[in-house]
């Protein structure tokens, strides 16, 4: 092993590198995060624009209370103080327009049986067993607990092999409430005899359990990671693109940034998307066949989203976010061809202060493929031509008069709005043609689709959403999974446990 200055360096600040920054410098690793944009954070990064300030990647998150998971590793992240939150309403902090008709997620299991028992009288013994199937699937996994393991074991397999429309036909035959309970599917982007249960058990029971919108930005929770890393002495350097990892005939040596810089490291952690982290490595000991492997993965649909910014004191905060669907069927928003009319999206106001009465912005996201913005793709940020221009303020007259029908009268209230198209994601993220949430995992190749944490070069890990699974638990349990690659995953748990609120 060599004895460079750093211990590991981190390829991108994206949550999964920020955390994996803080495990380790924590532990006494001397790390160094590199991050190509001007800002930190990946999907957590955040821009003003007219006064107000848009998340991009980090709408709202779940099991905040005292105990709940996602409390317990803020907690040791050291995230509770920095990062306000406000709770999304508790008789439904989801509202489903599905077909015409509406639905609610209530939160707690109780509350969120006895709700949608008024929709489906005569269908409370299938909700019964849906929660209680939730709760055991999230029970069942060591890791979503933070209990002690044997080995890397997350789930048991019959929740990866199993589709999730196929598990909650197996819970209830009505037409209607499958759909119901599908219905925040673009939450992990759910594709039909494909996603697995895990992923929608394990989000349904973190936001079921309490639902909440970060006050004023999530930037926050990449800007308080960032402080601690540098308080246990590590360093953070952004506009520092990494355009190779370099090997030797056994491992990894360092980085080669676009300036020609060379970085050295013990051992690296690539953040950046794994098609993109092994387009750059030249070495033999990537094989052709797991190059092959990696780059036939595909990934999640990426997305169009409008920011609106309100007039002052126009529109009423909306607290719970809305889901909506042109028809009965929510699958079939996969269905979209490019050019189609919008059939189905997701509506959020965001929170700027708690108790908050009127809202100040909001965001509309809908589904789009990187093939309807493909003739830009030689493009970059701010310099794509009056066409793109054109196209995405064409786009986005369309969702908001799709939004009116919703909301009589919201085009009114708005004074300004900005959008951002796959391609933008494609740029700031540089992941894979603008996909939300990377590669997607399928329950028919349940192996093949579930990339480790190893790579084939022994010093070479990989951290983020592609790993284990994405969100903010997802990529927050990765990066735990990385990290145990240092120190053994026992440790980890032992001082997310003993680490005191
Ligand atoms: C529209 C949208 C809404 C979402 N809403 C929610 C939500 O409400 N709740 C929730 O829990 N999750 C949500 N997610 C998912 C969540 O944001 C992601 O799963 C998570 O933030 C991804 O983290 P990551 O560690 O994989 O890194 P990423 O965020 O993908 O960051 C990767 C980082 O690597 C950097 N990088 C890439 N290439 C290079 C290079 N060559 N050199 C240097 N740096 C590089 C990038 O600039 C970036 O900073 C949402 C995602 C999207 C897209």
């Amino acid at each position: 092993m060599s004895n460079s200055k750093y211990d590991i360096a981190i390829l991108g600040t994206g949550l999964g590198g920020l955390v994996c920054g803080y495990m380790l410098s924590k532990n006494g690793f001397k790390v160094l995060l590199l991050e190509k944009n001007p800002q930190i954070g990946g999907c957590l990064q955040t821009f003003k624009r007219f006064g107000v300030k848009f998340d991009t990647g980090m709408h709202y998150i779940g099991s905040m209370l005292d105990g709940q998971i996602l409390h317990r590793l803020f907690n040791y992240l050291h995230l509770l103080e920095d990062v306000k939150l406000s709770r999304l309403d508790e008789s439904g902090y989801d509202v489903f327009s599905i077909g015409g008709k509406q639905y609610r997620y209530a939160s707690g299991y109780e509350q969120f049986v006895d709700t949608l028992h008024q929709a489906f009288p005569k269908h409370r013994k299938d909700l019964e067993k849906y929660v209680r199937r939730l709760k055991d699937i999230a029970d069942a996994s060591p890791l979503y607990n933070l209990r002690k393991v044997e080995d890397n074991v997350f789930i048991d397999a019959d929740y990866i092999k199993t589709s999730i429309n196929d598990f909650i036909a197996s819970v209830t035959d009505n037409y209607e409430l499958q759909n119901v309970l599908a219905g925040n599917l673009p939450l992990y982007a759910g594709v039909k005899d494909k996603t697995p249960t895990y992923i929608h058990a394990l989000i349904n029971n973190f936001y079921i359990q309490s639902a909440w919108r970060i006050i004023g930005g999530s930037d926050a929770i990449a800007q308080s990671l960032a402080n601690s890393i540098h308080s246990f002495g590590g360093e953070i350097r952004t506009h520092a693109e990494i355009t190779e990892i370099v090997c030797d005939d056994t491992r990894a040596v360092g980085v080669r940034l676009a300036d020609g810089e060379f970085v050295e490291a013990n051992s690296i952690i690539s953040n950046i998307h794994p098609q993109a982290t092994i387009a750059m490595i030249q070495s033999h000991l990537i094989r052709k066949a797991y190059r092959t492997r990696i780059n036939d993965l595909d990934n999640t649909i990426a997305n169009f989203t409008v920011y609106i910014k309100f007039k002052e004191k126009a529109t009423p905060y909306l607290n719970y976010n809305y889901y909506y669907y042109e028809n009965d069927d929510v699958w079939s928003a996969n269905d979209r061809r490019d050019g189609d009319p919008l059939r189905s999206y997701l509506f959020m106001h965001q929170s700027a202060e708690e108790g908050q009465q009127w809202a100040q912005s909001a965001e509309m996201i809908g589904y789009m493929r990187f093939s309807e913005v493909q003739r830009w793709a030689d493009t970059r940020v701010g310099h794509r031509g009056e066409d793109y221009k054109a196209f995405k303020q064409a786009t986005a007259e369309h969702y908001l008069d799709v939004l009116e029908r919703s909301f009589p009268g919201i085009r009114n209230h708005i004074e300004y709005y900005e959008t951002s198209s796959p391609l933008t994601y494609r740029d700031y993220t540089a992941t894979k043609d603008g996909s939300m949430y990377g590669i997607i995992r399928d329950k028919n190749f349940p192996t093949q689709t579930l990339v480790s944490q190893r790579t084939k070069i022994p010093n070479l890990f990989m951290t983020g959403q592609n790993i284990n699974s994405h969100g903010i638990l997802g990529v927050t349990i990765g990066a735990a999974l990385t990290c145990a690659e240092f120190m053994g995953l026992n440790k980890i748990i032992d001082e997310i446990e003993g680490s005191k609120p």
